[in-house]
């Protein structure tokens, strides 16, 4: 047989590594130096030439886009169709086994999943129904908790209070919001993955079943494996089960989630005679972009330490940009796009990596405003907009009555006169009776402690989901969609409103009719084509907003960006207190951890990298002013380009964020611009005013104008085209 292509381009280290004898691996190598490539490769070359048949392959990675790639990569080696390779995210494969033995793992067929934000109003919903003190018990802290737990395979039983009253009332908060989920059928995340785990573990024959059939396993992103997921593995294994599996610890980024880099040396252990093989030649990015990770990522302590080196050439020097504030970066970053494209680039090899997903917004605008497609990965995505969950519960209620998430949802949405005081009699009597919202709204819908008008209104609203759920019944998936946003009144509702978003809002409820009739269930699964599409809505948020086909910059934090390559990468709003982020500085572990994630992001970058802070910047409606992070002091200058030097400004005295900036000699104030203060001026817009204050130099500058009848503002003065009077 002709092996050659599944080793053509592999150095003798990945070679080693994808032809080695079926025993457990370990590959362990830094960013770029080909980890998934060997293990795609490994893939092709087990059922290619050891003859490997394709359904005893299980291939685990972090995101559905690394997934689809590697699917992708794996077919064109093989050159052939590899749809009978389970190859997906840990939920993904989890939710898979469950959806086939949903008897055996104690769940209703048509169990529904929620995401974080639908596990968070449950919460919320149940504190409130406990009455619980919402200024003692933070949702969001009995959230982590919860989740906490489940990545640790614990449920409230295996939890000991120790005589603490504050952990003791954690477990009942933990308690109680399970058994809400069991009534409803809903499954969360960090669920998907304990459900799946305990299946196995307690019932031997199915575990047998799939122990014999995946005999290799195959694990991507290694070092950000939690505890049940590693524990899943290492059950999946057994005795019989060959691991495969390729890390690298300075990217280990999801601590904060209970991923445990200890696994990797547990591993050793756990698997005694496992080899272990290192790989050092970087083949993604330039001398320069490599030195840089290189220089900042020796500052942590913890690290299994090794050296990543390039045959590559020295490339482009690393360029740092020093905006104002948000949107000068914003705008600085169009431009370069501009040119990226002007130069005949793809867009779609351009990225722009954030810490946190608000930052995206100010971005996005600026990409539209400029006419510039993008496509933003994770974060605030499709399925969690607000019109789009409405729709969604709508259409989970016609599968699955007994969802509280969704039936609390859209009781009076569009409003049909129930109020609060109905619903919290609904919520009242399902919680006496230990039954769902919908159970109790027939039993009240009939009772005469309610009021006539109210009891109507439910029964309309039962009548209604009802109805759908009769009428969907022989209609293909995306009539199905497009009958509930017309029938439950949503698309009439937000044509109505007003507010500045209800024109999108209506393009996106018609755009999940476009995506449920794109949608392509998987033909192995026992499920209705609903189904399937709200398991998809759940699991895969972030797909499906742009078109698949149309080329346009990617957006997404840097933690999911682990794991790809882009030609050109900006790095953004790299400022401290941002990144690192505020609550990690103080905490060495936290603030190892950020630098990991540095590391990740500069590493993304194949030829050019731009990395760039704002002085100012408002985020989440506050304004404050940073310093450059201390990543960026970490990359040697010689590598470094400032494409504009930080300014020398003077800063009127605002409250609150520190003050940093030197202040410039006084003459050059008087003469910045042409301006000195006092001068009156006339602005296109604002009319005419009086030149209060400047600060900045040359492209820089800003002067402040108190207006008569528009107030005071800050402008930039290259924009603003003042007119002096
Ligand atoms: P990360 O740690 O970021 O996940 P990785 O170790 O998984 O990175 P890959 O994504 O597999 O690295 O490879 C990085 C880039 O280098 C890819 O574009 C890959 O095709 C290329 N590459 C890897 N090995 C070789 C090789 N031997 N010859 C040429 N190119 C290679
Ligand atoms: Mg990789």
């Amino acid at each position: 047989m002709d092996v050659t292509p599944i080793l053509e381009g592999l150095n003798d280290a990945q070679r080693q590594a994808v032809t080695a004898p079926q025993k457990p691996l370990l590959v362990i190598a830094g960013a770029g130096s080909g980890k998934t490539r060997v293990l795609t490769h490994r893939a092709a070359w087990l059922i290619d030439v050891e003859g490997a048949s394709p359904q005893s392959l299980l291939a685990v990675t972090f995101t559905n886009k690394a997934a689809a790639e590697m699917r992708g990569r794996i077919e064109s080696l093989l050159q052939m169709p590899a749809s009978h390779l389970w190859i997906g995210t840990f939920h993904g494969l989890a939710h898979r086994l469950l959806r086939r033995h949903w008897q055996e793992a104690g769940l209703p067929q048509n169990f529904q999943i929620i995401d974080s934000d639908d596990q968070l109003r449950l919460i919320k919903r149940m504190l409130k129904n406990l009455e619980a003190d919402d200024s003692r018990w933070v949702p969001r802290e009995i959230q982590y908790f919860i989740n906490g737990q489940k990545d640790e395979g614990l449920r409230p039983q295996h939890l000991d209070d120790g005589g603490d009253l504050n952990r003791h009332q954690f477990i009942e908060f933990y308690r109680g919001y399970q058994e809400v989920c069991e009534r409803g059928g809903l499954v969360d995340f960090a669920e998907l993955l304990l459900r799946a785990h305990e299946l196995w573990r307690d019932n031997e024959q199915v575990l047998a079943h799939y122990q014999r059939r995946f005999r290799h396993i195959l694990v991507d992103e290694f070092q950000d494996t939690n505890a049940i997921q590693y524990a899943w593995l290492k059950m999946l294994a057994g005795k019989t089960g060959i691991p495969f599996v390729v890390g690298d610890d300075d990217q280990s980024i999801y601590r904060w989630r209970g991923a445990r880099v200890e696994h990797i040396t547990r591993f050793q252990k756990d698997f005694p005679g496992t080899e272990v093989i290192k790989l050092e030649q970087n083949y993604r990015s330039t001398a320069t972009i490599l030195e840089a990770a290189n220089a900042v990522i020796k500052n942590n302590n913890s690290r299994m330490g090794k050296n990543l080196w390039t045959e590559g050439a020295s490339g482009e020097a690393i360029k740092i940009y020093s905006a104002y504030n948000e949107r000068d970066e914003a705008s600085f970053i169009v431009g370069r796009l501009r040119e990226w494209s002007d130069q005949g680039n793809a867009r779609a090899d351009a990225a722009l990596l954030y810490r946190s997903n608000a930052q995206s917004r100010v971005l996005e605008e600026a990409l539209i405003n400029a006419g510039i497609p993008y496509r933003v990965y994770g974060g605030l995505r499709f399925f969690e907009r607000q019109e789009i969950k409405d729709a969604l519960a709508y259409l989970r209620l016609t599968s699955n009555r007994d969802d509280d998430s969704s039936f609390e949802r859209v009781i009076n949405k569009p409003t049909r006169g129930i109020g609060a005081r109905s619903v919290d009699s609904l919520r009242a009597y399902a919680r006496a009776n230990a039954c769902s919202m919908w159970r109790a709204t027939g039993a009240l819908a009939s009772d005469e402690a309610l009021g006539s008008r109210a009891r109507s209104a439910l029964t309309n609203f039962m009548n209604l989901i009802e109805l759908m759920a009769r009428e969907c019944k022989s209609l293909d998936l995306h009539e199905q969609v497009d009958h509930v946003i017309q029938r439950s009144g949503l698309l009439e509702h937000y044509k109505k409103d007003k507010g500045e978003k209800s024109e999108t809002r209506v393009e996106n409820l018609e755009e999940l009719v476009s995506a449920a009739r794109g949608f392509e269930g998987d033909p192995e699964e026992d499920m209705s084509p609903l189904d399937a599409f709200l398991s998809h809505a759940a699991l895969e948020a972030g797909e499906g907003q742009a078109d698949a086909w149309e080329d346009c910059v990617q957006l997404m934090t840097m933690h999911s960006a682990k794991g790809l390559e882009f030609p050109l990468v900006f790095l953004c709003g790299v400022e401290d207190g941002l990144f690192p982020h505020q609550r990690s500085i103080a905490d060495p572990n936290g603030l190892e951890e950020e630098r990991r994630l540095c590391y990740v992001g500069i590493t993304r970058a194949m030829q050019t990298l731009y990395i760039t802070h704002a002085e100012q910047r408002r985020l989440h409606g506050t304004d404050s002013f940073a310093l450059p992070s201390r990543f960026i002091g970490e990359i040697p200058r010689e590598l470094v380009e400032e494409i504009r030097p930080k300014v020398q400004v003077t800063r009127p005295n605002y409250g609150g964020g520190h003050s940093r900036a030197a202040a410039a000699p006084s003459g050059q104030r008087e003469s910045a611009g042409g301006l000195r203060l006092g001068q009156h001026v006339r602005h296109g817009k604002f009319g005419d005013g009086v030149v209060l204050n400047y600060e900045g130099q040359g492209a820089h500058a800003r002067v402040q104008v108190n207006f008569e009848s528009a107030g005071t503002k800050w402008l930039v003065l290259s924009y603003a085209n003042l007119d002096l009077m």
